[in-house]
């Protein structure tokens, strides 16, 4: 309990009114599908008509030949049933095929929307939304908005249309009866708007314990091994557990009110019915109308039984979808906190330089990981970021690819603000090398020509030896082919850093961005991933998160950050000589 409590402070937002929410999936979906839905409400139509035909049916059914004994109506009667039924059959059928295809289509367009505007975000975003929550979204509320449409309009088609139907049969085979039937209805409305209220909350409740299984599961898929050697299976057990009990112990709530109102309205139609069939029995014994009209209104009343009940726990139900809903609109409306600006220009990169401008930036308010940084970062060259753990060297990298934009200060490349360019624009002139390698499912020749589209085979392989990839790849069983698993999850550390050194070699971007590993690798591998480095700088303005003494020594300009600002600058020979912070650090690293 405690772990989920950390993980999870607060619960999920209130969010809009359940109203709202319907208006907004109505007004954005139902046009869009307005000629199928009217297809559907044409089918639907036609199953309420039939249904109310069949109650209507009985009186003649019961008049003709029970109590006239005619056979020649008789089996006009019976032909008649049969079209009735064999009509409602084929109506129904097409009534699912459309509304399914139309809910299908409504949850493969929310789950594109949804990816869309995912992908649009930045780092704040992911550090809001966990993957779990995402993926819990994605797959599960885009369905929400089905359901509810779904059953919005089966409600109002189907059962609302049939109700109608069959109320008009009861009225017309008998008023006085009708009125007595209806009495149920107000007590109905009352019991069920009573459950309603409670299945918002535990429907919130239900979607979080979810997105707990989904978080313990994946960080197990991720952890096994570290879960392994720690010992850590029963921890993470007790966790999932948890999360399961959670989910299920919420459906069952769920479960328990929706079935509430099942007694509910059995009761108040169990009164209903033993009245009718009282006053009835009466009517025919005593006054001796004919039994046609009863068994007639009887059926009605049976038939309008089931869509009531649907209708009356409509709401209870609606409300559990609506949640989901809600989540799912928070994600399509979540505010994109670096925009391109209106009147972006195309950058006019030449030189490849960069400056940045006093520039400050914090994360958490009064909590600066920069501050007022200036820095020349000259065009071709290599600027190595030095400092300790913590100084605001990453911070500085993710301004430049504008994950953020900075409070204070700007970024000019090439005497260009970088918030005048548009993202897509300036992100196809950096690549970007991380510490940890990301590799994508699929083959190593994909995850190479990621760099740049349609990049031809030959292509490629030149980027792989020029990486010093090729070797290694060849060697696999499938070479190229080799498909690398969940992050690369079958090839070394090493080999994972010179496939995404490759990839980034072809997409041959003039500015670099490094963030060097400092996970200590073999010698062999230290070699290959510094010369293919070596190969990715060549004649790019290069700025590179350095750990090796190697990288340091090798570039042009050190940068030595410090509590976010700029403490020294020059190269390692003048800040050497200079006897200040780097050279400290350099003896306290590399023991020089
Ligand atoms: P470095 O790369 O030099 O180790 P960073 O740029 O990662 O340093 O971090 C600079 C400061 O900003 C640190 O105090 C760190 O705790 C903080 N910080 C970094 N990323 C975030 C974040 N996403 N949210 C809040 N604080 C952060």
């Amino acid at each position: 309990m405690e772990f989920w409590k950390k993980i999870f402070p607060t619960q999920l937002s209130d969010g809009n009114r359940s109203v709202d929410l319907i208006k907004r999936l109505l007004s954005e979906n139902f046009r869009q599908y307005a000629s199928r839905y009217a297809l559907a409400f044409v089918f639907m139509a036609l199953v309420a008509g039939m249904t109310s035909l069949s109650a209507w049916i009985m009186r003649d059914v019961v008049n003709e030949i029970f109590v006239d004994k005619d056979l020649s109506r008789t089996i006009m009667i019976s032909l008649a049933v049969f079209a009735i039924f064999v009509i409602k059959g084929v109506a129904t059928y097409g009534q699912n095929i459309v509304l399914g295809r139309i809910g299908n289509a409504i949850v493969a367009r929310h789950q594109k929307l949804m990816y869309a505007r995912i992908l649009k975000q930045d780092a704040t975003f992911f550090q809001k939304y966990i993957s779990s929550d995402l993926i819990t979204r994605i797959s599960h509320n885009a369905q929400a908005a089905r359901d509810v449409l779904t059953m919005l309009v089966t409600s109002i088609g189907r059962d609302l249309l049939s109700l109608i139907g069959l109320i008009i049969v009861m009225v017309v085979q008998d008023p006085i009866m009708s009125f007595i039937a209806f009495f149920i209805a107000p007590p109905a409305i009352y019991g069920v708007a009573r459950l309603v209220k409670r299945t918002k909350k535990i429907a919130k409740a239900e979607y979080l314990s979810l997105t707990k299984i989904v978080l313990a599961m994946q960080e197990t898929a991720l952890g096994y091994r570290i879960i392994r050697t720690f010992g850590l299976q029963d921890i993470m057990r007790e966790r999932m557990e948890e999360a399961v009990h959670g989910v299920e112990h919420k459906a069952n709530k769920i479960n328990s009110i929706s079935a509430r109102t099942s007694p509910l309205m059995e009761t108040l139609g169990g009164v209903a019915f033993a009245l009718v069939i009282l006053y009835s029995g009466w009517q025919t014994i005593e006054a001796g109308k004919s039994p046609g009209e009863f068994i007639s209104f009887l059926t009605a009343l049976l038939l309008a039984y089931e869509p009531a009940k649907r209708i009356s726990r409509l709401q209870v139900r609606l409300e559990a979808g609506l949640v989901g809903v809600g989540l799912m609109f928070e994600i399509l409306d979540s505010p994109l906190s670096v925009t391109n600006s209106d009147n972006t220009k195309m950058l006019d990169l030449k030189e490849g330089e960069i400056i940045l401008e006093n520039v400050s930036f914090e994360y958490i308010k009064e909590n600066p990981a920069l501050n007022d940084l200036s820095l020349s970062i000259p065009g071709g060259k290599i600027t190595a970021l030095v400092g300790p753990s913590g100084s605001g060297k990453s911070t500085l990298l993710n301004l430049i690819q504008r994950e953020y934009d900075p409070g204070q200060g700007r970024l000019l490349l090439d005497g260009q603000d970088i918030r005048q360019v548009g993202l897509e624009d300036l992100n196809s002139y950096i690549s970007l090398v991380t510490q940890d390698t990301v590799l994508f499912t699929g083959s190593i020749k994909d995850n190479i020509a990621y760099g740049r589209h349609g990049a031809s085979d030959d292509e490629i392989i030149q980027a792989a030896k020029d990486a010093y990839a090729h070797d290694f790849i060849e060697g696999l069983p499938d070479g190229y082919d080799t498909i690398v698993g969940e992050n690369g999850a079958s090839l070394s550390g090493g080999q994972k850093q010179r496939i995404a050194i490759a990839r980034a070699i072809i997409k041959n971007a003039p500015i670099i961005l490094l963030d060097e590993a400092t996970s200590a690798l073999d010698s062999e591998s230290e070699a290959k991933i510094q010369k293919a480095f070596e190969r990715l700088m060549e004649g790019k303005t290069t700025v590179i998160i350095a750990h090796r003494l190697a990288t340091i020594q090798h570039a042009h300009s050190i940068a030595v950050i410090k509590d976010g600002t700029l403490i020294e600058q020059g190269s390692h020979e003048h800040l050497i000589e200079k006897s200040g912070f780097y050279a400290h650090l350099v003896q306290l690293q590399f023991g020089s």
